[in-house]
């Protein structure tokens, strides 16, 4: 039941593959995983139990078993999402599950064929084609983003540079909660374009991986898309809504395995489903209803998602499970898991004229173009009507706007086109005039040909400005007009028939859980006992059906009871793995660090807890710095040190003094070439050839003093 009017639960679905060729080599078992489309639930066997124990039913808002189709998932359980978003709400949808169960399957698909595109490519055709059908009056911006998370760092996959460059950080603002600084967000006219984003994305992931399938089950991978509508409202002022939709494929849920990794491998073990396991934790304590601290702070994923769990957003998860027996524990653990997500509560509201719409920049910035491009062109057309001989006679703005564009730039072009004719004819009749002398021909060319160049520098300005506004005025779709439905009447009614039908199932299906339980609680009011065998027998059966409710809890519980056992043995196992480590480092920093060195060190490390670091203040504190660094003393300037009034006093006397700035000893440069041959006489005649040399006798004494 909703806490408050305008809240609603997270919509949880659950989708089973078919069993795969090699699953089905491998055995007779069959799968594991049954299910009630009708009652929307699952019925998992625990293939290694005794077939009297009791098997675990689970109830979900739907469920798709092998034979469902991508469409049919999308009609019932995501279509009313997309509608909400493109209504201006927050949407999200997650895939859930174990590596290899159809996450990527249900979110992207099989792009190629139709059939089997998966839920992103189907929203892409959704919100494009609600756009090209909606009326003429909303105008509408739709921009992508696509990034991933992998050991806890944010990927762009737009940017051509995310290998090279650090991961992106998150920041929060009052008005739009947290988001990702610095994304690349690219603006999307139409399916084949966001399409385009969605492949760059896709590629970029791949080219960073090593293995592909080894790296999506360790990440996650979001895509967002934005979608700005514009319309009048009552008040005839225009009103922006938006919405805001993250299509999540998740890391795989499976259990890392720990055991028997160390260092750094350890750390990256214990990263990588950091995420994930703090995304359990979330939902939790949301679930639970009663823990007032949700750790949301504790992974990337969890405080960018904030929103969609708890918080301002509709959202559906899709839990995808495999049938293979040997996976039953994987299985159960994800039933388990889609089960808490039921009870999330979020508070989900239109997303009324935010501060941060790039939809009001971009018509503002239309707006300014469109300005400056109309006066340009009135003020053309304003000359040729005077070379026209014409009197300008309009007067209202408002007309001007109303005016044909095209027209008008028509008129601009043919006044441009006027111009150039009439001053060529004036070069003609310049040139063929014989009463002008040739330097006054030449003058009178030269300006001609001046005031051409200005006539066509004029032109390319407005050329381009044209081009910025056409640009810019491309990016907004308006409804009805920039896409071409070429759908006929016929397929938009099989559309409608198709949501109508999928819609009725929803309902029914809801209708069929609530009896059952309303079953179960009042078959016991309604019976009246005609004997007392009667009565014994009736309560019989009732006590039987208590029992194995019963005897479910109590295995139930026991399951649970087990698994928290294993993940605290996996825990404590991880905890003394570290504690080893830290043991190591202790002994290097004990024995091989002097102490004033590790204490200077200590003093200096800070945690950054938004990064999830150990940072070494800086030496110098950045306001401090100027003042502590030693200025040079006012007497130094012009000298290479300082120095004293006595010695610049006796310097200016010329006295050469003790206490000069420059060196205490004076030795000119002696520029004789060194001269080793006249040292002795019995070296000179060893080398006969400096003999000649002019400095021969000259440098003798000086060379010495090399
Ligand atoms: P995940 O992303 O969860 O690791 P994938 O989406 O890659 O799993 O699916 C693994 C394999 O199973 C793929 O070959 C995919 O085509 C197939 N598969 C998954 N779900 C279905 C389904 N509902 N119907 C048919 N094939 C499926
Ligand atoms: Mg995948």
């Amino acid at each position: 039941m909703s806490k408050n009017k305008s809240s609603e639960s997270v919509k949880v679905v659950v989708r089973c593959r078919p069993l795969s060729r090699k699953e089905e080599s491998n055995g007779p078992a069959g799968g594991i995983v049954q299910m009630d489309l009708r009652l929307g639930q699952v019925i998992l066997r625990n293939p290694r139990a005794p077939p009297s124990e009791p098997q675990k039913t689970f109830t979900f808002d739907a469920v798709y078993d092998s034979s469902s189709k991508q469409r049919d998932l999308y009609d019932e359980s995501v279509r009313p999402l997309i509608d909400s978003v493109l209504a201006g709400f927050n949407g999200t949808i997650f895939a859930y599950g174990q590596t290899g169960t159809g996450k990527t399957y249900t979110m992207q698909g099989l792009w190629l064929d139709p059939e089997k595109q998966g839920v992103i490519p189907n929203a892409f055709d959704h919100i494009f084609t609600h756009i090209s059908r909606s009326q003429s009056d909303k105008q509408y911006l739709v921009r992508a983003s696509y990034l991933e998370i992998y050991l806890e760092e944010i990927r762009d996959l737009l940017d051509p540079n995310h290998g090279n460059t650090r991961g992106l950080e998150l920041r929060e603002s009052p008005e739009t909660g947290v988001y990702v600084q610095d994304l690349t967000s690219c603006v999307c006219k139409s399916i084949k374009e966001i399409e385009e984003v969605m492949n760059v994305g896709n590629q970029a992931r791949a080219v960073g991986a090593t293995d592909m399938n080894e790296h999506s089950s360790r990440s996650h991978a979001l895509f967002l898309i934005t979608v700005e509508c514009s319309q009048p409202g009552p008040d005839g002022r225009k009103h922006i809504r938006v919405g805001r939709l993250n299509l999540v494929d998740l890391a795989g849920s499976e259990r890392q395995a720990k055991t028997g990794v160390q260092g750094d491998r350890l750390k990256e073990a214990a990263k990588i489903n950091l995420s994930l396991s703090a995304l359990g934790n979330v939902i939790s304590a949301l679930a639970d209803g009663r823990s007032s601290h949700v750790p949301y702070r504790d992974s990337k994923l969890t405080r960018l998602l904030q929103d969609s769990l708890g918080g301002n957003a509709k959202t559906v998860m899709v839990a995808t499970l495999g049938p293979a027996p040997q996976h039953y524990d994987e299985t159960l653990t994800t039933l388990r898991y889609a089960n808490r997500a039921k009870n999330i509560q979020n508070q989900p509201r239109v997303n009324e004229d935010p501060k941060d719409a790039l939809l009001r920049e971009f018509q503002k910035e239309i707006a300014r173009l469109r300005a400056q491009l109309n006066h340009r062109r009135f003020r053309s057309k304003q000359k040729k009507e005077q070379v026209d001989g014409e009197a300008w006679e309009r007067d209202g703005d408002e007309e001007e706007e109303e005016v044909e564009e095209e027209e008008v730039e028509k008129e601009a072009e043919e006044f441009v086109k006027l111009e150039e004719q009439r001053l060529e004819k004036e070069n003609e009749a310049i040139r063929e005039d014989q009463f002008l002398l040739a330097e006054e021909k030449q003058k009178l060319l030269g300006e001609n040909e001046k005031m051409m160049g200005d006539l066509r520098k004029r032109q390319e300005a407005t050329e381009q400005l044209t081009a910025r506004y056409k640009a810019m005025e491309s990016k907004l779709l308006v409804g009805g007009k920039n896409i071409i439905d070429h759908t006929n009447e016929q397929q938009k009614m099989l559309e409608m028939k198709r949501q109508e039908i999928a819609e009725q199932t929803r309902r029914e299906r809801e209708m069929q859980q609530q009896m059952l339980i309303q079953d179960e609680e009042a078959v016991e009011l309604r019976e009246t006992f005609t004997s007392l065998q009667q009565e014994v027998e009736a309560k019989t059966k009732k006590l039987k059906k208590l029992y194995a409710k019963l005897q479910c809890t109590k295995a139930e519980i026991k399951d649970v009871n087990d698994e928290h056992v294993r993940s605290r043995q996996e825990l404590e196992q991880t905890q003394n793995e570290l504690t080893r480590e830290l043991k190591f480092k202790y002994l290097i920093i004990e024995n091989f660090i002097p102490p004033e060195e590790k204490n200077k060190i200590m003093n200096r490390l800070m945690f950054d807890p938004d990064e999830d670091e150990w940072k070494f203040k800086p030496l110098v504190p950045d306001e401090s710095k100027s003042s502590q660094m030693k200025k040079r003393p006012a007497s130094a300037v012009g000298y290479k040190r300082p120095i004293s009034q006595y010695a610049r006093v006796a310097l200016s006397m010329g006295t050469r003094s003790r206490y000069r700035a420059e060196n205490i000893m004076l030795l000119e440069l002696d520029m004789t070439p060194p001269n080793t041959s006249a040292l002795t006489d019995g070296e000179q005649n060893q080398s006969p050839t400096l003999n000649n040399s002019p400095t021969n006798n000259k440098g003798i004494c000086k060379s010495r003093s090399w």
